[in-house]
């Protein structure tokens, strides 16, 4: 009996983690991406496999902090208002989704998630070695004054009650484990038990050759239009048109431009997040995080990496050299020792409106699935995504309850 023949669209760490475990269980498996393996959003990211990272950016807080925060240049947030008018409903959605009720839901519904995260990456690196890339120096989080503080023991009532361990350190033991830092901060948390990457792009290509290895098929090319039917799924791509079993969906912030292309319609936009390398080695021991204005440090094989903050501004706007500038600049602020800066970059983190990734199969189309979505945490969710749509695509129930990303809560 021929394998069934399953599409994966998009080799971000997502699509890549999904092709590896669908091709591991014997589908004949293609991978189809405009760019090479890794690249995009799953390349300039902050590192951390946040697996305490289950409280989103929703908050009931937020609608009293949003006006502070955009007159502040150097704070997280940064909005385009054009993008946000021609797309209030987003805006709108988003901001429903801030209530107390919605916050716990979204934070339990992506515990489920992330307490499977480590495991399931595990299992690839049993077969893929990467443990030159990975360090179990715990992430740290610094807070800039008491009231920050303050906002942050109360997410970690929610984080706690998820199974996230938090240690509280004072500026002085901060100061010991991390001797380079200014003493700029009131105090700080470690993340325990968490671990982050010094090499993402290596870690990427690394399973996504052990899949290439292993009979995986990739093609680089930009996928123009999907067309599902009872019994097959057709894709046009290199001005042909490519007939599958099954096609999974993986593009990251660009899958509602091809979702849309046979009537499933999803409310996703970009929370965009840059990236400052230096040209600095050994000066931190773990991902630092700097709450003034949401982004980490983190040293990689490459050079010293600041990454974060939010701007909403879509997927066509350039590069804004003022966040960039005002991530170098606070950088400098935690460690003056910094050096030139090497290369700057902007990223596109994929973001529905209730922060929870769509994850399941369509509910018109039972020969499509989805794994997109996934904001700030996509990075540690790659292979518990690509586990759940194995299980799925060999219609299996998956051991995770993945009702919360159902697709059909847009419809
Ligand atoms: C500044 C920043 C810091 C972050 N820090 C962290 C962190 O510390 N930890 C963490 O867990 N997460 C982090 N994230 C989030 C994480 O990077 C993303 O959630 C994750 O990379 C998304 O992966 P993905 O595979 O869904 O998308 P992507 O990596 O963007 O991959 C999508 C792929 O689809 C391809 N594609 C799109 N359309 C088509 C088409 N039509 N045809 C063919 N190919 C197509 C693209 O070329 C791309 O390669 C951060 C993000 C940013 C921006």
């Amino acid at each position: 009996m021929t394998k069934p023949h399953i599409a994966v669209v998009g080799a971000g760490i997502v699509g890549i983690c999904s092709a590896y475990f669908l091709n591991k269980s014997g589908f004949k498996v293609t991978l189809i991406d405009r760019n090479e393996p890794g690249t995009m959003t799953s390349y300039g990211h902050a590192c951390t496999f946040a697996d305490y990272a289950s409280v989103p950016v929703n908050s009931p807080e937020l609608f009293k902090e949003i006006p502070s925060m955009l007159l502040k240049s150097d704070g997280p947030l940064a909005v385009d208002f054009f993008h946000v008018i021609k797309n209030l409903s987003w805006a709108y959605k988003f901001l429903q989704n801030c209530t107390a009720n919605k916050v716990e839901h979204i934070s339990s519904s992506l515990s489920n998630l992330l307490n499977n995260a480590s495991v399931s990456y595990d299992e690839i690196f049993s077969d893929v070695n990467v443990s030159n890339y990975i360090k179990n120096e715990e992430a740290l989080y610094l807070y800039q004054n008491v009231n920050e503080f303050l906002k942050a023991k109360k997410t970690n009532i929610i984080r706690e009650k998820n199974g996230v361990q938090i240690r509280i350190l004072s500026k002085k033991e901060i100061l010991e484990m991390e001797p380079n830092l200014a003493p700029v901060f009131y105090n700080g948390q470690l993340f325990v038990g968490s671990r982050h990457t010094t090499n993402p792009q290596e870690i990427s290509n690394k399973i996504f050759e052990s899949f290439i290895n292993n009979g995986g098929i990739f093609h680089k090319k930009s996928v123009k239009n999907i067309f599902p039917d009872d019994e097959v799924v057709k894709l046009n791509y290199e001005e042909a048109t490519h007939k599958f079993d099954k096609v999974v969906v993986c593009a990251g912030a660009w899958s509602k431009v091809l979702t849309k292309t046979f009537g499933d319609n999803f409310p996703l936009d970009t929370e965009r997040g840059y990236h400052v390398l230096f040209d600095n080695y050994n000066l931190i021991n773990r991902p630092i995080g700097w709450s003034q204005s949401g982004f980490y440090l983190v040293q990689l094989e490459e050079g010293l990496r600041a990454a974060g903050t939010v701007e909403i501004a879509g997927l066509k706007k350039p590069e804004n050299k003022k966040r960039t500038k005002m991530i170098e600049m606070q950088a400098r602020k935690l460690l003056p020792q910094l050096k030139d800066v090497k290369s700057t970059w902007l990223g596109f983190r994929p973001t529905l409106p209730d922060s929870l990734p769509v994850i399941g199969q369509s509910a018109k189309y039972k020969n499509i699935f989805y794994g997109f979505g996934h904001q700030h945490i996509g990075w540690t969710l790659g292979a518990v995504t690509g586990k759940v749509i194995n299980s799925l695509c060999n219609d299996r129930v998956p051991n995770i309850n993945i009702e919360p990303f159902s697709p059909k809560r847009f419809y």
